[in-house]
């Protein structure tokens, strides 16, 4: 008989197993931890990934003296999830503020850069003057944008697309122009499809409650006290590899497993479930947290609740690819003001957007080049990361060179695929995440995490990965204080 330890009799030590180690994955690992030391409970922690290296699409590296962001560069600071983790996980200190200010960011109209009027907040204007005055729009396209204040609430409809919900707001040149390459760029989607409640949950409440997008986007600033026309982002000193590194430093050694795919999941019939791993042993585990895409949920959930992982396997995903080219940093070189800017599809070019590193985080490359972001592939192109790296790095740079007159070849690059990255969540995707919710209520000690769950982001998957720790510690520890569920 095995030696017990008197609380090992009372209180057993509990196992959770976390399939996949992105940051969803990490998130809830570090959260399932914190928590137990809350309660008191020994928990016994287990993120298995499928990748040797932790951390999934966040990847940062250094490449010639530069720091290149190959996935997410940036936080969105209205949501405070991300924030608050990296406080939390000893990261304070190396959050950054970068003031997007008025025209850091351009978009191409007629194959010119322009810059974005003053007072757009995402993709909504609020100042009439700067609007009045943008080259971006027609005239009958500023009076369409300008009528939306005056548009009403309209009657509140189920989902709809990204575009439909755009064009009925702020007609169709504001969704061509500015809405669908910010939008649609940021979740790399087909603006036709994608659903707006998804993306735009804010926006769409903010319709219902307000009657207009402008009005309530101002009265959202104003209740959040900020006095300057655009919203700031949120990044780290080091990249945002540091929440990688962060996250694994609180997990005790041996935690996370790289190289261990998982390949099926099935209940004990004395409770708990068995993770069968690819190559290794199978792994006992009490509960079970899901921080992997849904095209691999599909195998993993049938066996538990037939049907179940087939529903969630057909949400999409886009694959996108980022190319660093760095150029000698002369006088004749790339003039690029802002941080960036994005191409809508109208334009027909192959890149979905360009960051300017340099600009947009100070400090990360080296004085002699300047070094351009750009991304390509989406929902749209979705050959895009099948290409060879010479011809990725050609349409990169023929694209850029028309944009901004750059005469020279780079000097160095850095192509990083990401395939399958993206969730597209078709429009009704909201209630299809209802009945998900339902009937994974009916099976205890499993939780899902991540892109899954609608969470697209690092601050949302942050906070879908906490959800899912509370309700794993609440399952393990039914007698324990109440936690929150709501993080
Ligand atoms: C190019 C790009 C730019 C982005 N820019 C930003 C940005 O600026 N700001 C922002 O907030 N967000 C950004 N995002 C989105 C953000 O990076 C993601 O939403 C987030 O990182 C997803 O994390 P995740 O852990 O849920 O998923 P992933 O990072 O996809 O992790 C899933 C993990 O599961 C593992 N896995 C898969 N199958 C199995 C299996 N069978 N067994 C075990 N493990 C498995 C994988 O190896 C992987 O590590 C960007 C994304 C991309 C691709």
């Amino acid at each position: 008989m095995s030696e017990l330890s008197t609380r090992d009799r009372v209180h057993p030590t509990r196992r959770v197993a976390v399939v996949g180690g992105g940051v969803s994955g990490l998130a809830a690992a570090q959260r399932v931890i914190a928590l137990a030391k809350e309660v008191d409970v020994e928990i016994d922690v287990t993120v298995l990934d499928a990748a040797e290296r932790p951390g999934g699409v966040v990847r940062t590296e250094r490449h010639e003296g530069c720091l290149l962001e190959a996935g997410a560069d940036s936080l969105v600071p209205q949501k405070p999830a991300a924030a608050e983790l990296c406080r939390e996980i000893g990261l304070g200190d190396e959050l950054v503020e970068i003031d997007a200010h008025p025209g850091s960011l351009q978009v191409v109209h007629a194959r010119r850069l322009h810059r974005l009027p003053a007072g757009f907040l995402l993709f909504v204007p609020t100042r009439l003057g700067s609007l009045l005055g943008s080259s971006l729009f027609s005239l009958p396209g500023k009076v369409r944008i300008a009528l939306e204040a005056l548009a009403g609430r309209q009657r509140a409809r189920g989902d709809e697309s990204l575009r439909s919900f755009v064009e009925r707001r702020l007609g169709s040149e504001l969704y061509e122009r500015v809405a669908e390459p910010i939008v649609a760029g940021l979740f790399v989607a087909d603006g036709d499809r994608f659903s707006a409640d998804m993306a735009l949950p804010r926006l769409r409440t903010i319709e219902q409650r307000f009657g207009s997008l402008t009005r309530g986007m101002l009265r959202a600033r104003a209740a959040a006290g900020r006095g300057h026309g655009t919203a700031s982002f949120l990044a780290l000193r080091g990249g945002m590899q540091r929440i990688v590194e962060g996250l694994v430093g609180t997990l005790p050694i041996g935690c996370v497993r790289g190289g261990s795919r998982v390949t099926g999941i099935a209940r004990q019939r004395a409770g708990g479930y068995s993770i069968e791993i690819d190559g290794r042993a199978p792994l006992a585990a009490d509960a079970v947290v899901l921080a992997c895409p849904a095209f691999e949920l599909g195998r993993l959930l049938d066996p538990i609740e037939p049907g179940l992982g087939s529903d969630v396997a057909e949400l999409d995903y886009a694959s996108v690819v980022t190319v660093h080219l760095a150029y000698p940093r002369t006088p004749t070189g790339p003039g690029l003001a802002g941080h960036g800017f994005f191409v809508p599809r109208t334009e027909g070019m192959p890149i979905l957007a360009c960051t300017h590193v340099g600009a947009k985080f100070p400090g990360r490359t080296t004085d002699d080049v300047t070094v351009l972001r750009a991304y390509l592939g989406g929902a749209l192109d979705p050959g895009m990361i099948d290409r060879r790296d010479d011809e990725l790095i050609d349409l990169a740079h023929r694209s850029l060179a028309a944009m901004l007159d750059i005469r020279q070849a780079p000097l160095w690059n850095r192509v990083h695929r990401f395939p399958r990255a993206m969730p597209q969540y078709p429009i009704g995707y909201r209630d299809r995440l209802t009945r998900l919710n339902d009937r994974l209520g009916g099976i205890a000690g499993l939780e899902l995490c991540g892109g899954v769950t609608g969470a697209v982001g690092l601050p949302d998957c942050i906070e879908s990965a906490r959800r899912a720790a509370s309700r794993t510690i609440q399952h393990l520890t039914p007698d324990s204080v109440k936690l929150p569920l709501a993080i």
